[in-house]
């Protein structure tokens, strides 16, 4: 790590030679024989580059145990990778527009490999990739490496921090607007500026589910006018110095009914209980399991119709999912989202949702705004 005034330390060539050594080990001890990395965050959290948008033009990071990493770039995006501080771990290898970067792919893989390919690797070059190496087999990265990004190390731990404590300043801003009367974009558009000025770089999502579009848990916004009374869903988040930040809340324009307390009440306690399912050495689908009995048994099973949580990181969505059927063990490190929801059809929703992360005691959320039903004009 480097020291950059204002901002967290910088990843250096050191931390991404050594993600990418982790990554090539987890790949060998999965029986592969390496990673086809292509531009998203797989590419990113390896070696810093991002690239402006994944084109029809190939970028690939090959990491196999034969050769040193290397990262294959179209000629005239060499100067930009080159500048990311982990492609001075990699060889660079650039192609020329009308030269076959496929044959230059396959150079680097041996014709009976097996490798992980990164999920949103484009399918224009995967099957060009299969075509080129007819014997070799290509697995999805996070089917078979589904914990490569998931165990966050303290300088992610410290960024998760980071952005999370913006994502609850703006919450506690977003509350003393006006809200009755103003269309959920307007809203929307609030809480986009106010993640921007707490510092994120990234808005990826701003939920304003009033009334009853908050029973669509991924309304995102709309022309609604919001009025009074209604229950409003908040679920906003971006990226902070490259990590995510996702939290939620769920207010109520004036004074709420008994039902809306009611529900609200039975997720709060949801929440909790999924929080302290949270423990190394238990399998992730206890925090499912946690949150949803709470749930089912005040009669609401049958609305609470997603999953319990998801990781984060350099994305907002990504392994370990805390879902039913998840046996794999949370790991001290892995930071996600506790968030479970009821929705009425028609009606109103009611979602909270903080990110928390594995301690060897227990879990520690990283969103610490209050999660009582907050009142809003
Ligand atoms: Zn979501
Ligand atoms: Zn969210
Ligand atoms: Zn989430």
């Amino acid at each position: 790590m480097t020291t950059t005034a204002g901002a967290p330390a910088l990843f250096t060539r050191d931390d991404y030679a050594a993600r990418m050594r982790r990554a090539l080990g987890d790949a060998r001890a999965a029986g592969l024989d390496g990673l086809v990395v292509t531009p998203g965050p797989d590419l990113v959290w390896l070696t810093g580059y991002r690239p402006t948008a994944a084109t029809e033009r190939l970028t690939a990071l090959v990491l196999t145990a034969d050769r040193e990493p290397t990262l294959l770039v179209p000629t005239l995006e060499r100067p930009d990778a080159a500048a990311a501080a982990g492609v001075a771990a990699a060889s660079l290898v650039d192609w020329r527009d009308g030269a076959d970067p496929y044959a230059a792919a396959s150079a680097l893989l041996r014709p009976d490999g097996r490798y992980a390919v990164s999920d949103d690797a484009w399918a224009l070059h995967l099957l060009a990739l299969q075509a080129a190496l007819p014997g070799s087999g290509f697995h999805a990265m996070t089917a078979r490496l589904p914990m490569l990004r998931a165990v966050k190390d303290a300088d992610e731990l410290a960024r998760l921090e980071a952005a999370a404590r913006g994502a609850d300043a703006v919450y506690e801003q977003i509350v003393d607007v006006r809200f009755a009367g103003r269309r959920e974009s307007e809203v929307a558009a609030d809480l986009a500026d106010l993640l921007r000025g707490s510092g994120h770089e990234r808005v990826d999502f701003t939920v304003v589910g009033s009334g009853p579009n908050g029973a669509d848990p991924h309304h995102e916004a709309g022309e609604r006018v919001i009025e009074p009374g209604d229950c409003v869903v908040l679920d906003f988040g971006g990226l902070m110095h490259g990590y995510g930040s996702d939290t939620t809340r769920t207010v109520c324009v004036g004074e709420p009914t008994d039902e809306l307390r009611e529900v609200h009440e039975v997720v709060r306690r949801a929440q909790e209980a999924g929080v302290a399912a949270v423990r190394p050495g238990v399998a992730c689908q206890e925090v499912d399991r946690a949150a949803r009995r709470v749930i089912v048994e005040a009669g609401y099973g049958e609305r609470f119709v997603h999953r319990t949580g998801h990781g984060i990181g350099v994305t907002t969505h990504e392994p370990p999912y805390m879902i039913e059927g998840e046996e794999r063990p949370m790991v001290p490190g892995m930071c996600f989202s506790v968030e479970p929801g009821i929705y009425l059809p028609g009606r109103f929703g009611v979602r909270i949702e903080d990110i928390v992360t594995v301690t060897e005691d227990g879990g520690r959320r990283l969103n610490t705004t209050a999660r009582d039903l907050r009142t809003v004009r």
